[in-house]
Order: structure tokens, then sequence, then C-alpha cells
């Protein structure tokens, strides 16, 4: 297998990989979305809510918040030696009080661990009016995605790598070839087309359906554009690198039972 990173920021991993099948890629791309914990919000008390949101709204909210994820310091709650009661090792205590008029953010979270933060402090979770008040204390622990999205890592994606093939003999108005193309694939080369960014191509085909013996687009076999958007609780590396080693222990689990 063969990995060339394109781009690698602090929430987003791109790169081309060959050599592989849809079958692990997708097992890969499965796992890093569903099968890896992050930090997020499970039980809520309210002690006030006078605000529009019924209680279970506001808590719904309160779930979806990505919060900064440390895999280092907790454990999951239910392996915990705690026995699941809840303790410092496997959970995260946020309260929050606000008085109207405001519009109450994530960032209002005050949280117990400052390394366990909102991701986006400026995520609205509601708007209180002149004298309506929100009182809560909320629990956040470990999760995967499988149980609740709210535990979703981010989104990985993947496409085949593209190849294009330009018959130019048959391209009769340069331009309006190179127009045609939303994804600005195409480029002039004084009065030729040429391919100017392949990776920007997401195979929609719709040149070939316009120009149909001027270009042909296909997917080359094996080898694919991946592109990994995290959420923000972990970076993409830790989030991938987490999802190989859960796939090596049910691999272990696959040997154990065979041998
Ligand atoms: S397949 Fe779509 S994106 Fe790719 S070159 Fe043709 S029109 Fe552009
Ligand atoms: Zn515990």
């Amino acid at each position: 297998m063969k990995i060339e990173v394109l781009e690698s920021t602090e929430n987003k991993l791109k790169m081309i990989v060959s050599d592989v099948n849809y079958a692990f890629l997708n097992s890969v791309r499965r796992t890093s979305m569903v099968e890896v914990n992050t930090m997020a919000i499970e039980d809520v008390e309210f002690f006030k809510n006078t605000s529009v949101l019924y209680d279970e709204v506001l808590a719904l909210r309160l779930g979806l918040i990505p919060l900064k994820t440390d895999l280092k310091t907790y454990k999951v709650r239910s392996s915990c030696f705690c026995k699941g009661k809840g303790c410092n090792s496997c959970q995260v205590t946020f309260s929050l009080e606000a008085t109207g008029p405001c519009i109450v953010t994530a960032g209002d979270l005050k949280s117990s661990d400052p390394k366990v933060v909102p991701v986006y402090p400026d995520m609205p979770l509601v708007k209180l009016a002149s004298g309506q008040e929100v009182k809560l204390r909320a629990v956040a622990i470990l999760g995967k995605g499988v149980e609740h999205t709210k535990w979703s890592t981010g989104l990985f994606t993947y496409q085949h790598y593209p190849e294009i093939n330009l018959n130019s003999s048959k391209i009769e108005n340069a331009e309006q070839f190179v127009n045609a193309c939303p994804r600005k694939v195409f480029s002039l080369e004084g009065k030729k087309v040429k391919v100017n960014d392949i990776l920007k191509c997401n195979m929609c085909k719709y040149c070939e359906e316009l120009f149909e013996d001027a270009v042909t687009i296909k997917g080359v076999e094996n080898k694919f554009i991946v592109t990994f958007e995290s959420w923000g609780q972990l970076p993409p590396k830790t989030i991938i690198l987490e999802a190989l080693k859960v796939l090596n222990k049910k691999l272990d689990l696959v040997l154990e039972a065979i041998e």
C-alpha cells in the first residue's frame, strides 16, 4: 500500500492511497467514524429551565456539542474501576447558569477539566429572553458513534482516483469545453485544453455527457483519494490510529477463534 499525504491540518487529512481495495478502505472508514471513543454529554440535570426549549431538546443540543477529548486520562465508564457509577477517571462535569436577555453558547459551559471543553465555543444553544433562566449540570463520558451519533468522530470519504483521457481532435470549442466542468478541472493552454487539477474531479461525468467523443472519465483501479474531516474532538491522525487498533483487536479475535 502506498500513501501520499496531500493535506494535513488540525481537523483535516487528505491523501492518495494506492494498492488497496474497497473492502479494506471501507473497514477503516466505518471504524474511524463510529468505533473510536470521543467525549460527549450523556446526562443532564436541570435545576431551572424557563427558556423556550423543552429540557429534552436542550439536553439533545448539549449532547451534540463536540468536546475536546483526552483518551489518555479517561476510561470508558462501563469498564472503569468505579464499575459504572461515575468518577473522575471516566466522566467530566459541566455546569451552566445563564439569565436572559442573552444567547447561551457552548462556551458558557464551565468544565471540571480545562482539557475537556467545547471545540466550538460560539455554538449557540438557546436564546434567552429577558428574565428567562437556565441552570443545569451535565456529565460527559466517552462513547462510540455506533451507540449514538453524538460520539461520532467526523466524516471519512473516499473516491476513485480519476483517469481523464482527452481526445483533443474532437474538441470543437475549447473554451466551451473548459467552462463546462463545474469543478474547474481543465484550463486553456493557448487554444489547447489541458487537465489543470485532476484532484478536483469528482467523476460526475458531466463533461463526458456533453462532449461524448472528446473525453472519457474512469476511476483508476485500487487507487483512491481519501479525505477525513474530524469534528474536532481528536486530530484526524489520532482517530485513524485508534481505528486501526480497534480493527487489529477484531482481527486478533478472529485469529483466536480459528487457532
Ligand atoms: S467528470 Fe465532472 S468534475 Fe470531472 S472533469 Fe468531468 S465535469 Fe469536471
Ligand atoms: Zn469511573
